[in-house]
C-alpha cells in the first residue's frame, strides 16, 4: 500500500515500488529519548503502522540512569532488571516492555544499527542490509563511552565500560568474583560505581586526573565533602593522577594499573568512565554535526536537512536562557527533547525548547548503606558560590552570577524544597526551606 507521509512532505504520497520498504516516521537509536518520543506519537495517535524504531540494542527503551545505580546493587540486595525499569517508569510513566510496542503498533528492529543514510532518496541502510526508506527522521542515537586504546589495555578482559544493559551484565559478572575494583574517572560514572562498588564490600579505589571529584559541575568545597563521605565507605582515592597503561596477568586479564608516575595500582576488575562522545556515526558524512559536537538543531530539533531532527545526548540545541548551544548529556533533557520534537512535528507547534538544564545522581542507596545520598542540580554552575548546610544531614550550593541566581545544588532535599526551585530563578541568597 502506499503510505502518506506527514511532516516535512505533508500530504507526499509516495509509490508503492518501496512499500514494503517506506515507514513515515524512522526514529534511529533505541534509547530512552526514542522510548519518550514513541510515548508521544503514541498520544497523538500517530504511532500505529507509522512508526519504527531502529536500535542497536537487544532490548525495548528502558530507564538509562538505572545501569550505574539499582542495577550494580549486590545480587542480595535486590538488584533492577529488565523488565523493571523500560521506559518511562523512571518519570512515573507506563512501563513501556516489548509487548507494549506491539501493541501499539510499533514497529521495533533489535540489535540492527543503520550504517549509511541516503538524504536524497530518503533511505537508511542497516548492519543487515535492510533498506528503510523514511518520511521524518528522528535520530535519537545518544552518546558511546570514551575508551581507552587497545595498546594500553583498554579492552583487556576485565575492563568495563559502562553504556548499556550488556556492558552492566559485564560488569556485574566481574563484580561477583572480584576483590580489587579500580574506577577509572571522577565523574558522574566513576562517582556512581565507586558507591556501588563497596556495596559488594570490595577494595575500591577511584583514580582521576583531577583535583577533586565532578569538576564539571561540583565546587571544591562540595567535592571534598563528598570526597570525605567517600573515604568514610572504604573507597581510596589517587587524584591528580594519570593512567599510563592496563596491564594483563598471567591468564590475560586485567592485573593492574600502572600510572603515569610509575606506581601500580592492583586491580582484577576496572571500570573506566571517563567521558562520552556523541554518536553521530553515520550521519556526519551529510553534513549533520555541529562546531560544539552532536548534531546541530534549532528550538524544533529540525536539524539542516529538512525532515530529519536529532534528540537527546546527541543533539547541539539552543540554550535559550543562556543564549548559547548546547549539548546536554542527561535523561531529564532525552525525555523533554524527544517529547518536544514529536509534539513539533506531528502538530506543527512552534515555541520553542526553553530548557532548565537538570542532573542528578543518588549513591549509597542500597539496603544497609549507612547513609544514602542524592542531589540535584539546576541551571548553570557560573559565577560565585554560597554554600548553605553542613553535609549533616544536608547542604545546599547557589551559583550567583551578576546578582542573579544561576544554579542551585540541592542535596536530599525534600519534595517541598525541590518543588521551590523553579521560582526561585532569581536574586541573590535565598533562604531555602531545610537548608538554614
Ligand atoms: P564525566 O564527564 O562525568 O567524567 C569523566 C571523568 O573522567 C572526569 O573525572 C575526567 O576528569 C576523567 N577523565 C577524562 N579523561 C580521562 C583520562 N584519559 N584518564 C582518566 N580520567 C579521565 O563522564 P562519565 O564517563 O562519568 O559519564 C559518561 C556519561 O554518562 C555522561 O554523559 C554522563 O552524563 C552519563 N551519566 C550520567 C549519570 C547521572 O547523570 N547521574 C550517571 C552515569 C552516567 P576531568 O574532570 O579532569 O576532565
Amino acid at each position: 500500500p502506499c503510505i502518506r507521509f506527514r511532516s516535512f512532505t505533508r500530504n507526499f504520497v509516495v509509490s508503492s515500488s518501496f512499500s514494503n520498504d517506506n515507514r513515515e516516521f524512522v526514529i534511529v537509536g533505541g534509547g530512552n529519548a526514542a522510548g519518550y518520543a514513541a510515548r508521544t506519537f503514541v498520544e497523538h495517535g500517530m504511532a500505529d503502522g507509522r512508526l519504527c524504531i531502529v536500535s542497536k540494542e537487544a532490548y525495548a527503551p528502558y530507564e538509562r540512569p538505572a545501569l550505574t545505580k539499582g542495577y550494580l546493587f549486590p545480587i542480595d540486595k535486590k538488584p533492577a532488571r529488565l523488565p523493571g525499569f523500560h521506559t518511562c517508569v523512571g518519570s512515573g510513566g507506563e512501563r513501556q516492555t516489548p509487548e507494549w510496542y506491539k501493541e501499539k503498533g510499533i514497529e521495533m528492529i533489535y540489535e540492527d544499527p543503520v550504517t549509511s543514510i541516503d538524504t536524497e532518496k530518503q533511505t537508511l541502510t542497516t548492519n543487515s542490509g535492510k533498506l528503510l526508506k523514511y518520511g521524518s527522521l528522528i535520530i535519537a542515537t545518544g552518546c558511546t563511552a570514551s575508551r581507552f586504546p587497545n595498546q594500553i589495555g583498554g579492552s583487556l578482559p576485565g575492563v568495563h565500560y559502562i553504556r548499556d544493559v550488556a556492558d552492566a551484565d559485564s560488569l556485574v559478572s566481574s563484580l561477583e568474583k572480584a576483590h580489587k575494583v579500580v574506577i577509572v574517572g571522577g565523574g558522574y560514572i566513576g562517582m556512581e560505581v565507586a558507591a556501588a562498588a563497596v556495596g559488594w564490600k570490595l577494595d575500591t579505589s577511584i583514580v582521576f586526573p583531577a583535583d577533586q571529584l565532578l569538576k564539571r559541575l561540583f565546587t571544591p568545597s562540595l567535592a571534598q565533602r563528598y570526597e570525605e563521605l567517600y573515604k568514610e565507605n572504604g573507597v581510596k582515592f589517587l587524584k591528580d593522577a594519570s593512567i599510563k597503561n592496563l596491564e594483563a596477568g598471567s591468564v590475560g586479564r586485567v592485573a593492574a594499573v600502572k600510572l603515569v608516575d610509575g606506581s601500580t595500582v592492583e586491580a582484577d576488575t576496572v571500570v573506566i568512565g571517563i567521558g562520552a562522545k556523541p554518536a553521530v556515526t553515520p550521519f556526519e558524512a551529510v553534513g549533520l554535526n555541529s562546531t560544539v559536537g552532536g548534531i546541530q538543531v534549532d528550538g524544533l530539533f529540525r536539524t539542516s536537512i529538512p525532515g530529519i531532527f536529532a534528540v537527546g545526548d546527541v543533539a547541539a540545541f539552543p540554550l535559550k536562557m543562556y543564549d548559547r548551544m548546547a549539548r546536554v548529556e542527561h535523561v531529564d533533557h532525552a525525555r523533554r527533547s524527544a517529547q518536544h520534537c514529536v509534539k513539533a512535528l506531528l502538530s506543527a507547534q512552534t515555541h520553542t525548547y526553553d530548557y532548565l538544564p537538570y542532573f542528578y545522581s543518588r549513591v549509597f542507596e542500597y539496603e544497609g548503606s549507612r547513609r544514602k545520598v542524592w542531589w540535584q542540580f539546576f541551571g548553570d554552575n557560573v559565577g560565585e558560590t554560597v554554600e548553605i548546610g553542613n553535609f549533616d544531614p544536608k547542604i545546599a550550593t547557589f551559583w550567583i552570577d551578576s546578582g542573579k541566581l544561576k544554579g542551585v545544588l540541592l542535596e536530599s532535599g525534600s519534595a517541598e524544597v525541590i518543588s521551590k526551585r523553579s521560582k526561585k530563578k532569581s536574586g541573590a541568597k535565598q533562604k531555602v526551606l531545610g537548608y538554614k
